[in-house]
Order: C-alpha cells, then structure tokens, then sequence
C-alpha cells in the first residue's frame, strides 16, 4: 500500500475527532479503579463514542492475519499484557495494576488512533516509572519529526532513550500510517536509524506508540488470537498518539 497523503477535508476530519478522541480516553482513565471489570470500561468507551455519534474502529476490525474480527470497542491491557487485550466482565481490576487504554475513533469517516496506560489506585515505584518513561517516549519520538526528516528518525529517538533507561522495547510491534484505514504504511518502528526509512511527507498521518517493559523484549500471543503479552511476564506500558506531518514538523491530533 503507498503511503497516503490525506486531504484538507480529511485533515479537518482528523483534527475534531482527535478532540473528541483525546477526551474520551479522559473520561476513560477516570474511571479506572480498583474492583472495575475491564468489560465495564469497554462499554463506557462505547457509549462515549456514540454519545458523540462516530464510531469504534476495532469492533469488528479483522487485522492482517487474525483468524477473527476484534470484539471489543477498545482494548483493555493489564500489567504485562502489551496490547490487544479483550476487554471481559470477569477481568477485575486491582489495587496497584496497571492498565493500557488503546481506542481508535471514526469519525467522518476518519480514523484516529491512540492509547494511554495508567496506574490502577497506588502502584509500585517501578511501574509509575515505566508509564512516565514510556509517555517521554513518545514525546521525544514527536519531537524527532522535522521537515526533511525521515521515519527512522522517530525509532532511534524514541529506542535511545528506552534503552539509556534500561527498558525493554517491543520491537515485534510497531506504529503505523493512520486516517483511511487503522493501519496503513508506513511502519513506524520503535527503534531505528535516523535519516533511514521513509521520507516524513507533509499530510502523512501517523500513529507512533512506544510499548516498554520492565523486562526483556520477547512477547507471546495468547489463544485469544489478540492479547500480546510479555514473555518473561514483566510489565509493560503503551503510549500512542496519531500525529499529522507538517511543513514545520508535527501536530499531535490526539493531545490530552
Ligand atoms: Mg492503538
Ligand atoms: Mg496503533
């Protein structure tokens, strides 16, 4: 698939349910506490997406490769789950937890994409650090997009500072070209060479998303065909926003 420059029509589309993105995953992350099911917070997220008439666009979405569509509004990510964890009524979250939000909105017909993790009550000093670690991540991997610049650029800021810190980095996943589809190219890695990769086109939309660990960097998928979890078991945290290229660098769609 070549890479797809979004129009100004889209580009406006993009920026409002951003807005509208940004503030569900508030309302989200307020609401995460200790005794609430990870179902609970799906069916917020679903009613927050239709309160505002667009649309979740995960439920039903068949990734590359997977043997069925997702059933769930958002993905719900415990501890040393990464990403893709289905949300369920018998998944209690508990004092200390700690829990990756990651949605993806439609509206207009446009797609953005975006995840936070966040303590469940009082967490360990090691976990609150690796979520504050992995938010800087992304900031940092932000900060690299400079016009001329290119996507590698993204990863080696963002690898840089995970491993100056001693964090694993999720190199079997990775971020992606965002706004038509919920992923389209480029791929965006979370390690690499700046100045390598594809060139950063002003109206490139993408989603950059940093998933570190207290541990090593292998992953497991379990028998859910979606819920890709640590293979050491440590914990890991997700942060991901869509960002639009720009003639001066970049806007963050999805800002909290
Ligand atoms: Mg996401
Ligand atoms: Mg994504």
């Amino acid at each position: 698939m070549a890479i797809i420059i979004k129009t100004k029509e889209e580009i406006e589309s993009l920026r409002e349910g951003g807005k509208r993105h940004a503030h569900i995953l508030t309302v989200l992350s307020r609401a995460v506490r200790p005794g609430v099911s990870t179902g609970e917070l799906n069916r917020l997220a679903e009613e927050l997406v239709r309160e505002g008439g667009d649309e979740a666009a995960f439920l039903g979405y068949k990734p590359y490769g997977a043997k069925r569509p997702y059933p769930a509004s958002l993905c719900v990510s415990v501890n040393d789950e990464i990403v893709h964890g289905i949300p369920s009524d018998e998944r209690i979250l508990s004092e200390g937890d700690i829990v990756t939000l990651d949605l993806g909105l439609v509206h207009k017909g446009c797609i953005t994409d975006s995840a936070v993790t966040v303590p469940v009550g009082v967490t360990d000093r090691e976990s609150k650090a690796l979520i504050t670690d992995t938010r800087k991540a992304l900031e940092l991997g932000i900060k690299a997009i400079r016009p001329g610049g290119h996507v590698g650029d993204i990863g080696a800021a963002i690898e840089k500072y995970a491993s100056l810190r001693g964090y694993g980095i999720v190199r079997e996943l990775a971020g992606h070209g965002v706004g038509r589809h919920v992923h389209e190219d480029p791929y965006v890695p979370n390690y690499g060479e700046a100045g390598t990769g594809e060139l950063l086109r002003p109206g490139m939309v993408i989603a950059i998303e940093p998933m570190l660990t207290l541990g090593g960097e292998r992953i497991t998928l379990d028998a859910d065909g979606y819920t890709y979890r640590t293979k050491d078991g440590s914990r890991s945290a997700h942060c991901e926003h869509t960002v639009l290229i720009t003639e001066k660098g970049a806007e963050v769609l999805t800002s909290r």
